[in-house]
């Protein structure tokens, strides 16, 4: 199991920013309203990700780190609708198959925490408030083959802040600090989604930038686009959710594109921020392990809101 676990890491597991990825989406799914990331060495020497969420009992600690235990998975029908981020439970596993992995718990109720140590199975008491700390430290030390891939430290720091992004974005109401070796490197405050956008992204993505407001049957689509006369273009500045998942889909980039060629005749790289709402029953989330991609059962459909959603923002006139 312990190859199987290796093998599904070279899917999940590709640097410290998909650790990064992992857990703070596991501690979103935990309900956390403050979400602390510490890295060292770019997180390639350690990824802590620190929640104030429900915490794990501790006769469940070994449980989670075993492949295929979820505990996000009530019945069948959930995988079709599947409403919660995480859901295939391969994550742990797979991180603690290529690192030194510690789970630190406390749920509500508990009198102290719990500390597993992955390697050793050792599980001790532990003094913490509720909620949970990962711990991953040296990522890929048994596997100096994948660990010679990595990129410099910042690199890998600034892949792992993107990480952060990415969710901080989905999750304005949730609090997000991320420190590298010892620093505050960033910090996002609770906020109003614009107001959370203007903190990861700049004010000037915000000022730049139209609101994007549209329903359609089963999709609604809300967020920012940027307009021509705004002073800087980000190319990268293009996020796209669905369901509140930060995904990578050619059906809404393509779309946003078009919708930019439309009205803008190509005056401007598209910069948007959508976020999509739809059915759970009309995507699939099923497709990649990481969940970063999306099969949509109507992409027409989809791409079609997408594009009148982004043509109908940029075209409305501005005060
Ligand atoms: P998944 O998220 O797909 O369920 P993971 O391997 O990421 O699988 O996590 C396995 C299980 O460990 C989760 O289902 C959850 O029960 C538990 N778990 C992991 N991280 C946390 C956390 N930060 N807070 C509470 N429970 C957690
Ligand atoms: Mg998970």
């Amino acid at each position: 199991d312990e190859l199987v676990s290796q093998i599904a890491a070279g899917e999940v597991v590709e640097r410290p920013a998909s650790v990064v990825r992992e857990l703070v989406d596991n501690a979103l799914d935990a309900g956390a309203s403050q979400v602390t990331v510490r890295l060292l060495a770019g997180g390639v020497r350690l990824v802590s990700v620190e929640d104030d969420g429900g915490g794990i009992p501790r006769d469940e600690l070994p449980i989670a780190l075993r492949r295929h235990a979820t505990s996000k998975i009530a019945s069948l029908e959930d995988l079709e609708a599947v409403g919660t981020m995480g859901f295939r439970g391969e994550a742990l596993a797979a991180i603690a198959s290529v690192s030194e992995l510690a789970l630190l718990s406390r749920c509500a109720g508990q009198p102290n925490a719990f500390r597993l140590d992955a390697r050793t199975g050792e599980l001790q008491p532990a003094a913490r408030a509720g909620g949970t700390t990962v711990e991953v430290k040296e990522l890929f030390f048994s596997t100096p083959a994948r660990r010679k891939f990595l990129k410099t430290d910042a690199t890998e720091l600034a892949h792992c802040i993107e990480a952060v992004r990415r969710h901080a974005l989905a999750r304005p109401e949730v609090g997000f600090a991320i420190w590298h070796e010892g620093k505050l490197v960033e910090q996002w405050r609770p906020a109003s989604r614009d107001q959370r956008l203007a903190d990861v992204l700049g004010d000037d993505f915000v000022e730049g930038s139209v609101a994007v407001e549209y329903a359609a049957g089963p999709i609604r689509i809300t967020g920012r686009a940027g307009v021509p006369d705004a002073a800087r273009s980000r190319p990268d500045h293009q996020f796209a959710y669905v369901n509140g998942r930060y995904v990578r889909d050619k059906v809404l980039t393509h779309a946003a594109r078009s919708a930019y060629e439309d009205v803008l005749h190509g005056q401007r790289q598209p910069v948007y921020a959508l976020y999509v709402e739809i059915d759970p029953a009309r995507v699939d989330v099923n497709v990649h392990p990481t969940k970063i991609e999306v099969r949509f059962r109507d992409s027409r459909e989809v791409h079609q809101a997408v594009r009148r959603a982004v043509e109908a923002a940029l075209a409305a006139p501005r005060s």
